[in-house]
Parts: C-alpha cells; sequence; structure tokens
C-alpha cells in the first residue's frame, strides 16, 4: 500500500510543478514499483541544476568559458581514440596531452598518452548537467553524438581496456558521462551503453577496492598500475543503481567500498589519511555518503565525517586547499609549513575542489551544519575562482602554489585530469548556493544568483543581489506569487563576528544572530520583501601549522590576502592586521611590512602573473 501512496504523491508533485522534469530531482529517488531507491531522505536536498540562474559574476564566468570549451571540441579529435583501438575510421587530430595512446613514460617524465581517453565521460557529464542549466538544445544533441559515438567503439568484451593502464580510473569517469547524459540531458541510449560497459569493465578490475599499497604488493607488468582508483567507484555506481534500479550495480557499489583499509578505521576515528593520495580519497569520501544515503550505513556516513574532520584540522591551508604533491602528510609534525618551501605543486585545484565541493554538499545536506558551507565557500573563492580556464588546446590549471614565493602556472601536459573536473564542478555551482528543506530554503553560498520553484500552487523566487566576498552586504529579494509562509534559513559564517546583522525590510529580526549556524527567518512573505544581511569581516592572521607559528595567512572573512612581492616579505603582526582596503576591482589591501614598504594584499581570485606569497612571515 505505501508504494501506492509514494507513487501518487510522486506524480502528483511532478505536474503540480511548471518545471515538472526538475521537480523529480527534488523528490525520493523512485523504482518502477514506486519504491524508494534510497535509504535515507536526507533534511536538506539539492535544488535541480535548472531552477538555479547564476548573475553576472565570477561562478557564471567559469561555468559559461567551461560550457562554450566544451560544446566547441571537436567531437571526431574526443571518440578518435576509442575509434582506432576499435579498428574503425578514426579522422580529427590527436587531442594530445594525457589523452592520446602512446607516448607515455614514467622513466622519462613524459605524460603524453597517460591514460588515453580518460576525460572523455567527464566532458560529456559536464555538458549533460551545463545541459540540465541552460536547456540548449545544441548541448543535448552534442551530447546524443557523443554517446552515440563512444557506443559504436564499445565491443561486448570492452577490448579498449586490454593492457590499459588504469582501468577503474576511467570507466568512474566514463560512467559519470554516460549516467548523467541519462538523467539530465534524457539520453535515450545512454543507460543501455553504460550498461554493456560495466558488464565488460569486469573483467579488468581486481575484486574488490584495493589501496594503492595492495595495488603495489600484487605483481604488475605497469608499476603505474598502482595508481588506479578502483576506491572511487562506488558513488557513480549507486548513482546508476538509482537512476536505473538495476541491481548489477548495487551489488557492484557495495563490492568497491574500501572498507578494511580506510572507511572502518576512519568510522573508528583512525585517522588513516597520512600518505594516501590526496584528491581520490577524498572523492572516495562521496562513495561512503552514498553507502549511506542508499544502504543507510552509519558506519559509512562516520567515516565520511570523521574523514572530513581529519581533513579541515590536519591536512588544510588556509585556503582550504590541501595535500601538497597530491600527499596527505603525517599531522603534528609541520608537514604543511614544510611544503612551502619543498614544493609549488600545493594543491590540485579543479579536481581538489570538485571533490570538496561533493563531500561538503553531501554532509551540509545531511547534518545542516553550517560549517560545511563554511568551507566550501573557502574553497570556492580561494582556490577554484583563481584557476585559469581551460585553453582551446587542453592546456589547463592544475596545481595552486602556497610555495614561500609562488605564482600561477599552467600544466605541462594538456588534458589532464583537471581538465575534466572542471566543466562539472562550475556545472555543480548551480547546486551548492541554496538547499532546500521541508518548509523551506536555504541560502548557503552568497553571489548574484535566482532561484525559482513552487510550494503547493504559489510561485517562489529568490534573488540575492551582492559584491561579497569585495562588500559585507547582500540583499535577498523575495518573490512570491501570493503572499506565503516560508522559513528562509541563511548562512551565517563562523568568522562574522562580533555581531552580524540580519534584516527583514530594513529592521532587525533577532537581537542577536550566531556564527557558525544557519539563521532562520519563519514569515509570511510578501512579494517584494528584502531580507539584508550584513557580515562583520575583520582581518586575522591564520597560521599555517602548529609548528610554524611565524609562517602565517592574513584571512579577511572568507577571503585569503596573499603578499604580492618578489620574494616573501616580513611583518610585525600588529602592523598586519592593521593593512587597509585599497577599494579597487582587484579587492587589494595594504599593509605595512617591517622594513617600511608598502605590500599589495591580494585575493587569489584576482592574482594573474605576478609573483605571490600565500604565507608570510611575522615577528611576534
Ligand atoms: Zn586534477
Amino acid at each position: 500500500m505505501t508504494h501506492r501512496i509514494n507513487r501518487r504523491d510522486f506524480l502528483k508533485a511532478a505536474s503540480s510543478s511548471a518545471a515538472g522534469m526538475y521537480a523529480l530531482r527534488s523528490l525520493p529517488v523512485l523504482g518502477e514499483a514506486g519504491k524508494s531507491l534510497l535509504a535515507v531522505s536526507t533534511p536538506l536536498s539539492t535544488f535541480s541544476y535548472g531552477e538555479v540562474q547564476l548573475h553576472e559574476g565570477p561562478m557564471k564566468r567559469q561555468f559559461e568559458e567551461n560550457h562554450a570549451r566544451f560544446v566547441n571540441l571537436d567531437e571526431d579529435r574526443l571518440l578518435k581514440v576509442f575509434r582506432q583501438v576499435a579498428g574503425l575510421p578514426a579522422p580529427g587530430e590527436d587531442m594530445g596531452g594525457w589523452y592520446d595512446l602512446t607516448g607515455f613514460s614514467l622513466e622519462r617524465n613524459d605524460f603524453h598518452g597517460f591514460i588515453a581517453g580518460h576525460s572523455f565521460g567527464q566532458y560529456v557529464s559536464g555538458l549533460a548537467r551545463a545541459y540540465a542549466v541552460t536547456g540548449s538544445e545544441t548541448t543535448r544533441l552534442k551530447i546524443n553524438r557523443l554517446v552515440k559515438g563512444y557506443g559504436e567503439t564499445l565491443d561486448s568484451k570492452a577490448k579498449f581496456f586490454v593492457d590499459y593502464r588504469l582501468p577503474a580510473y576511467t570507466y568512474d569517469k566514463l560512467s559519470a558521462g554516460l549516467i548523467d547524459a541519462h538523467e539530465f540531458a534524457h539520453d535515450p541510449i545512454a543507460m543501455e551503453i553504460h550498461e554493456r560497459l560495466t558488464r565488460a569493465i569486469v573483467a579488468y578490475l581486481p575484486e574488490k577496492a584495493l589501496s594503492r599499497a595492495e595495488q603495489r604488493s600484487r605483481p604488475h607488468k605497469d608499476t603505474a598500475y598502482t595508481w588506479d582508483e578502483t576506491y572511487t567507484l562506488p558513488e557513480n555506481l549507486f548513482l546508476a543503481y538509482q537512476r536505473s534500479g538495476n541491481p548489477l550495480y548495487l551489488d557492484m557499489a557495495k563490492r568497491f567500498l574500501e572498507d578494511d583499509t580506510y572507511f572502518n578505521p576512519l568510522a573508528k576515528g583512525n585517522n588513516v589519511l597520512p600518505f594516501e593520495h590526496a584528491y581520490s580519497h577524498v572523492n572516495a569520501f562521496s562513495s561512503a555518503m552514498q553507502a549511506y544515503l542508499t544502504l543507510g550505513s552509519e558506519k559509512h556516513l562516520n567515516a565520511a565525517r570523521n574523514g572530513f574532520d581529519m581533513l579541515e584540522k590536519t591536512q588544510s591551508f588556509a585556503t582550504g586547499g590541501w595535500g601538497p604533491n597530491e600527499a596527505f602528510g603525517e599531522p603534528g609534525v609541520g608537514q604543511l609549513g614544510d611544503s612551502l618551501s619543498a614544493t609549488h605543486a600545493s594543491f590540485e585545484t579543479p579536481c581538489g575542489a570538485y571533490g570538496h565541493f561533493k563531500i561538503t554538499r553531501y554532509l551540509l545536506r545531511v547534518t545542516k551544519d553550517a560549517g560545511y558551507g563554511d568551507s566550501m565557500e573557502r574553497m570556492l573563492y580561494n582556490t577554484i575562482l583563481g584557476a585559469w580556464p581551460i585553453q582551446a588546446d587542453g592546456t589547463s590549471f592544475y596545481y595552486s602554489d602556497y610555495g614561500n614565493t609562488g605564482r600561477k602556472t599552467w600544466y605541462k601536459d594538456k588534458w589532464p585530469c583537471c581538465s575534466g573536473t572542471f566543466p562539472q564542478l562550475a556545472a555543480d555551482y548551480h547546486l551548492s548556493t541554496y538547499l532546500r528543506s521541508q518548509d523551506g530554503i536555504y541560502v548557503n553560498l552568497f553571489t548574484p544568483s535566482s532561484v525559482r520553484w513552487t510550494d503547493g500552487g504559489t510561485k517562489l523566487q529568490l534573488t540575492q543581489v551582492t559584491k561579497y566576498p569585495f562588500e559585507n552586504k547582500i540583499e535577498i529579494q523575495i518573490g512570491v506569487s501570493q503572499p506565503h509562509e516560508q522559513t528562509i534559513s541563511v548562512r551565517i559564517p563562523s568568522w562574522a563576528t562580533p555581531n552580524p546583522i540580519l534584516m527583514v525590510n530594513g529592521k532587525r529580526v533577532f537581537d542577536k544572530v550566531e556564527p557558525g549556524t544557519f539563521a532562520s527567518i519563519r514569515n509570511t512573505w510578501n512579494d517584494g520583501d528584502r531580507i539584508q544581511i550584513e557580515f562583520p569581516m575583520p582581518l586575522r592572521l591564520e597560521a599555517v601549522d602548529a609548528n610554524h607559528p611565524n609562517l602565517v595567512a592574513l584571512v579577511q572573512g572568507p577571503l585569503v590576502l596573499m603578499a604580492v612581492a618578489e620574494s616573501q616579505p616580513t611583518f610585525e603582526s600588529q602592523s598586519l592586521l592593521r593593512a587597509k582596503p585599497l577599494n579597487n576591482p582587484k579587492g587589494d589591501w595594504l599593509a605595512s611590512s617591517i622594513d617600511g614598504g608598502q605590500v599589495t594584499m591580494r585575493p587569489f581570485m584576482t592574482i594573474d602573473k605576478e609573483n605571490y606569497s600565500t604565507y608570510v612571515r611575522i615577528t611576534n
């Protein structure tokens, strides 16, 4: 009986919305019989891509740049490696870089042809999400052609993967592309191709998720095989199950949860992050979250929550970035501070930010803890929004440089991993800005944008007008088709002390608003009502780690202000805290260094080719 009720509610909700196909996404995932395929329904859910619009600003610019880059990328080039292996006519130029079939040599440190076709699925995924945002027919048709073209190269044994270096790595991304083409661009054959690929790929995978240490202990002719990332597979497999109801994916997802060496110890609070590869192990947290959502496994929720906590407390820079040289270090020995003089490969930015946004969004949905929004925001403004756009030839931004004297550079090889996650992440900005609860809406990121939805017979819209984080004020304009009772919750960042201000139509609604929480306003809203927010944004200093108390970042609100200088400057700490804003378009501040010189302090977002120091020295 329950099933019938579920089904009826589901259809009613879907048809009562003007954008019925989008309404499906915010409801429990239902199988054919109307039975929920999720064990857990989270207190917060995401809006669909199409319900949120970004307005003029850096997030919209990055989304549009990525969308345009991949809509305009030649399909023959994208499909070439798959066609070559299949023995089909393979016109078009080589993609170059990591994407090609040959050239890789660890001895020569040559990553040409490192992982043929590795990012194809991510480009399709990014396009599918962009289609969900824009509804662009050009984009949808391109997705259809790419999926069809890929399907033509796939034989029943998936021979593309014979002697392939990293089969799990590339399968995971192909999986994302195909299930997203199905889900967001309604591609008619993507799910069938996904099943064929999945049935064939099993022959190339180990029996379970292997840690890199376990992989190294198994004989293999190619040492780079030990880099394969079987432990990231379950997230997309659980999603494939939710989107198709096919138990094949559920069984496989469970099999590749890296319980023995990763999730079990994390769930017990044992910090097993040190010396693991950084991005892929943060990405694996999202597999644990899907295990929680799909199976109801509290152990996996605890693993993800503890793991993320350890990431923030023991592995993170002031920017929110983590994992110098793509590895986690041993906590308590000053590894982050030491890395500033040892490497310029401080944070794998597009991939790391993508993984970070996903896990913070999952944890926010489950816990409603504003701290995850704070963490996402720190990552947004200090890492990915400062990444240069992917160039037409595949030249990409990869590492952020927090070295004592750093600068932005292009990655040496074209079409690396970070060219795959960037378009996915930029589309996902739409999912991260607002969330919804049973009785209202959560404003998580402050950025020029709007969200539209319906509640019963009422149409609602919120529009944010702000220059945040370059200004401390945000106005949220409320549009309703008729007066409507609704709770609007606004994230109050933990740094917004001492007295953040929240007003409705110019009047303060609370005596005191608590930083580090969501402040909720329940009200019967009228069309044209306004919520005004004003955050104190005091300057503060954050040491790189406890072992290096004199290496600090200057932070204002969510923004790290980096010293623009040819070499790392030294300040007296109080004079650094007396830096003054220049109120220019770059968001610069000016601080007096110990030798009396004036040093420009600039956010990562507006740094271009100039040398900078993320951390500066203080004398006391
Ligand atoms: Zn990457």
